[in-house]
């Protein structure tokens, strides 16, 4: 299933706009957190079996948007996209606004069904506020008529994740932890919108190093296969067997009786 992931603005918007200086004289640059949210999004949607676009790259000068909503509509032509999500964060003149907010087409059921599923794992996973009612609509005439939101043929939604201009909300978001989880809403919004399951990210249980007693016991083996053996290089004989053997240390014992039980 084929998805579009627009990341906000380009490397070249901040400075001046699209981004924010804090007190210690260092830049924000909203670009580089919507690049590392839409990198980490299309990680996992690539694991639970997406076709990922990117409209443009991360870390680049920004592509305009008219372009950028060309393109889309062509690669819909060639192939069907379900749908687009564009990565933001928010900005105001009021330090104090704060929260995360989602918005749709006006009139677009699925849009809307979209933008739906995103505030309801985001209520659930992320540990900031909402700000307003969280869902929003893009409406012609008004300040939200967003190009990205209503250009493309296929449902969309722009995503505002936080707001940079509230530093504590900036402090709190712009970690690697809360890239990941913004990641997740989308992805878990973008699979139930598709009707599959989220699979969760199989981790690799750690193995378990031999206990005492059975190094002890190896080595034993190993003594006993040497005594009568004598290989010139032992240490190179085990070390091909532990290494490509599936049951080296059965082996190893194995090999060791079979020299105890017969008479010398
Ligand atoms: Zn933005």
């Amino acid at each position: 299933m084929r998805v579009v992931f627009d990341i906000g603005h380009g490397s070249d918007t901040w400075p001046p706009s699209k981004g924010v200086w804090l007190p210690d004289g260092s830049g924000f640059a909203e670009h580089d957190f919507n690049s590392a949210v839409a990198i980490k999004a299309r990680e996992l949607a690539e694991k639970q079996g997406f076709e990922v676009l990117f409209t443009q790259q991360p870390y680049s000068p920004e592509v305009k948007l008219g372009p950028r909503c060309n393109w889309v509509n062509e690669e819909h032509k060639k192939k069907p996209i379900l749908c687009l999500v564009s990565f933001h964060a928010n900005a105001s003149s009021n330090v104090k606004a704060a929260g995360w907010g989602v918005f749709h087409w006006h009139n677009s059921t699925k849009g809307k069904k979209l933008a739906e599923l995103w505030a309801k794992y985001a209520r659930n996973m992320l540990p900031i506020g909402v700000w307003g009612t969280g869902i929003w609509q893009c409406v012609p005439g008004t300040w939200s008529n967003f190009d990205i939101v209503r250009k493309p043929v296929m449902p969309c939604i722009l995503i505002e994740h936080f707001f940079f201009t509230n530093f504590d909300e900036l402090k709190k978001c712009n970690t690697p932890e809360m890239i990941d989880l913004f990641a997740q809403v989308t992805v878990k919004a973008l699979c139930e919108y598709a009707g599959i399951e989220y699979k969760e990210e199989v981790k690799e249980e750690p193995k378990e190093e031999p206990k005492e007693d059975s190094k002890d016991l190896i080595e034993e083996y190993k003594r006993i296969i040497q005594e009568r053996c004598r290989f010139s290089n032992p240490q190179g004989v085990w070390d091909v067997i532990e290494k490509h053997h599936p049951y080296a240390e059965a082996l190893l014992m194995q090999w060791a009786r079979s020299y105890n039980d017969s008479p010398r």
